[in-house]
């Protein structure tokens, strides 16, 4: 018997069976936009051969004013048409269905051609939607029905019609944005018009036989928004008028609550979606930070909803569910929620991928192909950058070896992983363990290696990391002057209040760790809700808690200073770092900007400002900790120039400025690939 009995079961929509409960929820990933159609059908492909019963792409705009850009994807000629179908065709040859995703962005829309219900600009885009008029609402109804019935042509076995995160059609469910005085605005049945009008046509359009998934915004997270009583009667109404499912929307864009970021605790909003269960008869959808085949099992098997939605994870893993059906749930690659090169990519216009699997969305560029001629592969440092060398030159047949002269694997992952809110970082370096020993690579750890110990490999690979750079304070060699490596091994006490040098991402995370007094909030959904001001929209509008955020008190008293003069931590992650400097803000921590350091003493951080070195300031606290960036260890690498050994230097050894986890494994995969 299964490990997964209930997410693995299929469900019967009447006109046609789904597999097992799992969705790959709909992600914009810019692929389409490349307009690589055998690129796109690949993506799919992929993920289809791993065993997902349904795939929802990524938003296609209905019309031109509707794209999330302008020239956003659509689906508007039979050029179109013949140009989707080379996927739906790869994707059915695969064994899978696919639905295509109407996204409307309304206000959202990052042009001057947007619309919405009123011209109330959003607070995350520079452009005032136009106000459209009824004969404006008519015609954004007819190109929902025409996009759908394209999509039919296309090939799609059904459509996601995108009523969530505050995008068009739910930019007239909310006073926030539809300020109307006609039959579409005032009182909720005028408001709730739009959607049930959408999802008659659409259904009268391609008839019965295709599916029909209405993503409806269950808590908005927003000032004014939904109370969960119109919730259900949106619900309600949508299934009257035809949907087959309806899938969980979380919060709008404009939200200052993380709703999918790593520290969001895991399944965090599933609660919600069991508020609607038993009060529609078609199967219910939830998603949000479910990554493992336990969680998603648990979210069905306790009645929270009938199928999962889960986006990023197949990113990371496109075979998750034969993974899990074949009782290999160890083997899958884990999606650990940090955005950076899923959502921060789309977010700057460029293709996604996976921090975890550099191969997602690049299917058809970087192939791990059996090798005829196995090499003997040393290589030295088990960090992301040497591990994920390891397993892909592995598993494509070569014999590698891998030294650290650390006893664990995961190099400074492992630091990563003790900071709150990153939990999910322990179980990339166990999956690191587990692909080592599936793939043959032999460890070597608790070794220190020197050039001699290299001699007799085909290839070696440096990937040897970083050090921290030493800023050169005077009165750095104190006692009561550590590094983030000390902390962060627990190899430091620290006082009440603390000076933190460096506000770059590993500055950040200091702080995180140091002001945190008990449990992560991401361990404990309950505290995690009041810490953000998470409330039961069945109590309080849009599910905002009447009194706001309540952060538990910070550990310590923090203070974060860098010499740059600009505001602190420009340079996390886009999608995150709002999260981020919100997270030390209701914990206090002081931001000082535009220092020198001129030295530690005793009493504290002695700074001035400016050119001129003016305005002297002590900084007073017990402990200076130094997040002062890093340098490449190259010495290895260095020593082995000239001995006629191929070298390879990688990840942070390479380059440290601006080295991150993503970099590294992109760097190694390819490697790998190519050795
Ligand atoms: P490393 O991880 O530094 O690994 C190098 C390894 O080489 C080490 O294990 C070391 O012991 C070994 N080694 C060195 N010399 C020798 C030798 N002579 N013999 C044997 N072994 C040797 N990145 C992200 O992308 N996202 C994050 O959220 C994130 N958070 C972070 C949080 C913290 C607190 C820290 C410290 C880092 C974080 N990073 C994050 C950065 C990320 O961990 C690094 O970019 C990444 O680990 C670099 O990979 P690497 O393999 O090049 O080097
Ligand atoms: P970093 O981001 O480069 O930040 C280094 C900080 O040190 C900067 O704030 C810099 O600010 C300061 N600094 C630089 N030189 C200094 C000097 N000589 N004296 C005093 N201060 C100095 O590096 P990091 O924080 O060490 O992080 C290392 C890497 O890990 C980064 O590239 C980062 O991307 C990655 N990481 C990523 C995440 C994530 O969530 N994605 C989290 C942690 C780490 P000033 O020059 O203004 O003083
Ligand atoms: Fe998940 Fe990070 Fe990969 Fe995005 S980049 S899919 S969040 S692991």
């Amino acid at each position: 018997m299964s490990q997964y009995p209930n997410m693995l079961k299929s469900l019967d929509l009447g006109h046609t069976t789904l597999k097992n409960r799992v969705i790959m929820g709909s992600m914009h990933t810019n692929l389409e936009e490349t307009k690589n159609w055998n690129r796109v059908a690949e993506f799919y492909a992929e993920r289809a051969r791993g065993g997902v019963a349904l795939m929802v792409t990524g938003g296609i705009a209905p019309n031109h004013e509707g794209g999330v850009f302008p020239g956003a994807a659509g689906l508007y000629t039979d050029e179109d048409i013949a140009n989707h179908k080379v996927v739906t065709d790869r994707v059915h040859d695969a064994g899978g269905k696919i639905a295509m995703q109407i996204l409307h962005a309304g206000r959202y829309a990052y042009g001057p051609e947007c619309v919405s219900a009123s011209p109330v600009k959003s607070p995350i885009s520079p452009f005032p939607p136009k106000e459209l008029d009824e004969a404006g609402i008519e015609k954004q109804i007819a190109d929902f029905a025409t996009s759908a019935v394209n999509a039919k042509k296309a090939g799609y076995d059904g459509v996601e019609i995108m009523g969530s995160e505050g995008y068009f059609i739910n930019q007239f469910l909310v006073t926030h944005v539809n300020k109307r005085t006609d039959g579409w605005g005032g009182s909720y049945e005028n408001r709730m018009r739009l959607p049930v009008e959408i999802m008659k046509r659409v259904r009268a359009a391609v008839g019965a036989d295709f599916i029909i998934i209405y993503r409806l915004s269950m808590i908005d997270l927003i000032p004014n928004g939904s109370t969960f009583e119109e919730v259900v009667q949106l619900a309600q109404a949508v299934e009257a008028a035809g949907a087959d499912i309806i899938n969980t929307g979380i919060g709008w864009h404009e939200a200052r609550i993380p709703t999918i970021a790593t520290s969001v605790p895991r399944a965090g909003f599933a609660w919600v979606t069991k508020k609607l269960m038993g009060k529609v008869s078609i199967p219910l959808i939830t998603s949000n930070r479910i990554n493992t085949p336990e969680v998603a099992e648990d979210v069905i098997a306790s009645g929270c909803a009938d199928m999962v939605s889960m986006a990023r994870p197949f990113l990371a893993d496109p075979h998750f569910v034969a993974k899990a059906e074949a009782g290999r749930a160890a083997e899958i690659a884990p999606c650990i929620a940090c955005n950076q090169a899923c959502l921060d990519h789309t977010f700057q216009g460029k293709v996604s991928s996976c921090l975890v699997n550099p191969r997602a969305c690049y299917e058809t560029e970087i192939l791990l192909e059996p090798v005829s001629t196995p090499k003997k592969v040393g290589i030295v440092g088990a960090g992301p950058a040497g591990m994920s060398t390891a397993i892909a030159a592995a598993e494509r047949g070569h014999d590698v070896t891998v030294f650290d002269r650390a006893d664990q694997v995961g190099g400074q992952l492992n630091m990563a992983k003790q900071i709150p809110g990153k939990e999910e970082f322990w179980g990339f370096v166990e999956w690191f363990e587990t692909m080592a020993k599936k793939h043959g690579v032999k460890l070597e750890l608790g070794r220190e290696v020197g050039a001699p110990d290299l001699a007799g490999f085909d290839e070696v690979i440096i990937a040897t990391g970083v050090v921290p750079r030493d800023p050169q304070i005077p009165g750095q060699d104190m006692k009561h002057v550590v590094d983030y490596i000390d902390v962060l091994r627990g190899k430091a006490e620290l006082g009440k209040r603390v000076a933190v040098i460096g506000a770059g991402g590993i500055g950040f995370d200091v702080c995180e760790y140091l002001t945190q007094a008990g449990e992560s909030p991401t361990l404990n959904l309950e505290e995690w809700k009041e810490e953000w001001g998470v409330g039961d929209p069945s109590e309080t509008r849009g599910g905002l808690a009447d009194a706001g955020p309540k952060p538990e008190a910070p550990a310590r008293e923090v203070v974060l200073l860098q010499r740059k003069a600009t505001r602190h931590g420009k340079t996390l992650g886009k999608t995150t770092g709002w999260i981020h400097r919100a997270t030390l803000k209701m914990k206090g921590v002081e931001m000082i900007g535009g220092v020198n350091y001129e030295r530690i003493d005793e009493r504290g951080l002695h700074v001035s400002f400016g050119e001129a070195r003016e305005n002297p300031t002590l900084v007073e606290c017990d402990n200076v900790v130094l997040c002062a960036g890093q340098v490449s260890e190259r010495s290895l690498a260095d020593a082995l120039e000239g001995t006629g050994t191929t070298v390879h230097v990688i990840g942070g050894a390479d380059v440290a400025s601006e080295l991150d986890a993503k970099r590294a494994i992109d760097q190694g995969t390819r490697l790998a690939a190519a050795l």
